[in-house]
């Protein structure tokens, strides 16, 4: 285990706050940020991931250094929140990059699953005789980038589930039968609640309801208070009852609604063919796989989340509770047990009267 001096520490900490600013931006990548020091400790550059397919953040922090500083690069140190890419993806391999470079010292926090990558650029750039340590705040990196490792370990998006209750436990004032088609959603929560909602919404890639929660609700599912992109909508729908006419069907091009169904064979281009028998783990090592969508927001209905819940298809659980009780109505799924503490952020919070809380899983086998 390598001593991190509070230098390091710092630099690493300002690289790690750096990658935060592409999230939302670059999934199903992961967020990466990078800070160059000169020999003095003084930074020269600094850069992240800040859009998927555009530059790596290690390119972006050389492109930020002054012209007047660039003969430092030689003994300069370099901190990277993952490890360099060592293969030609959508743009050139950034440990070429500091390979011909070739700074003083590169520290890096986490290494990187991905096959394509695993030790190669660590290897390569030890070779060409540059200082490389691993492992400085790589829980932290591995916490921001939890999506992406949950990717590359498991091979299936990663899963958040989201529910808003009343006090005494319900989603909805109506029960079952009195809730009809196009009848329209009941807010639990207050209006403060809605941007940081939203801002849930804009960290996930997909966004997904069960039918009954479409056709009763209509939800637009977007992002409309924050910041970020809306994620795909996702619709699970196994016998197709939902009407082909449904506004959420009509959305076209890269945002268009992904309709699972039952069935086999040759699948249209909107629809996902999946059959509940196979388990929800199959759902979501297809849409991975097939549709790269990194991590998926569930956002109900009850129904839904409790088919996720019992098959233990979840690794965050994000959950409202409103002050005041319904006395009756839907009953909410209960909060799994087993959910702990998220780490290096705060797992609760309160947006006017109404109160989140936030579990994750605490060891996933899956
Ligand atoms: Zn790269």
């Amino acid at each position: 285990m390598t001593n991190w001096s509070n230098s390091d520490i710092e630099r690493m900490r300002r690289a790690i706050e750096l990658a935060s600013k592409g999230e939302g931006f670059v999934a199903p990548n992961p967020m990466v940020g990078c800070v160059i020091a000169a020999a003095n400790g003084r930074i020269i550059g600094e850069g992240w991931h800040e859009q998927f397919g555009q530059s790596h953040a290690e390119v972006n922090a050389h492109r930020s250094i002054r012209e007047e500083d660039l003969h430092l690069l030689p003994d300069s140190s370099w901190y990277v929140t993952l490890e360099p890419c060592n293969h030609q993806g959508k743009t050139p391999a950034c440990s070429g990059l500091i390979e011909s470079i070739s700074p003083k010292r590169l520290v890096i926090s986490a290494s990187d699953t991905n096959p394509n990558v695993l030790g190669g650029g660590v290897e390569r750039l030890r070779k060409a005789g540059i200082e490389v340590e691993v492992g400085c705040l790589e829980r932290e990196v591995r916490w921001q980038n939890r999506r992406f490792f949950c990717n590359s370990n498991k091979q299936r998006s990663y899963v958040v589930l989201k529910w808003a209750q009343s006090s005494d436990g319900f989603m909805d004032p109506r029960s079952s039968n009195e809730r009809t088609a196009g009848s329209g959603g009941r807010a639990i929560t207050g209006l403060e609640a809605t941007p940081i909602t939203h801002k849930w919404r804009a960290q996930e890639m997909g966004i997904a309801v069960g039918v009954g929660t479409a056709v009763i609700d209509e939800p637009e599912l977007t992002v409309r208070f924050g910041h970020g992109k809306s994620p795909r909508a996702i619709i699970i729908d196994p016998q197709e009852r939902l009407p082909t006419s449904h506004p959420l069907l009509e959305r076209k091009g890269l945002d268009q609604t992904l309709h699972v169904c039952r069935g086999i064979g040759k699948e249209p281009k909107h629809k996902r063919f999946w059959n509940p028998e196979d388990g929800l783990l199959s759902l979501m090592q297809k849409l991975w796989r097939q549709d790269g969508i990194s991590s998926i927001l569930v956002e109900g209905g009850a129904n839904t989340l409790q088919h996720f819940l019992s098959e233990s298809m979840w690794d965050e659980v994000k959950v409202w509770t409103a002050s005041h009780d319904l006395n009756g109505g839907l009953k909410a799924p209960s909060w799994p047990k087993e959910a702990a503490q998220p780490p290096y952020e705060s797992g609760s919070g309160f947006a006017g009267k109404d109160r989140w809380e936030m579990g994750i899983r605490p060891q996933d086998p899956k």
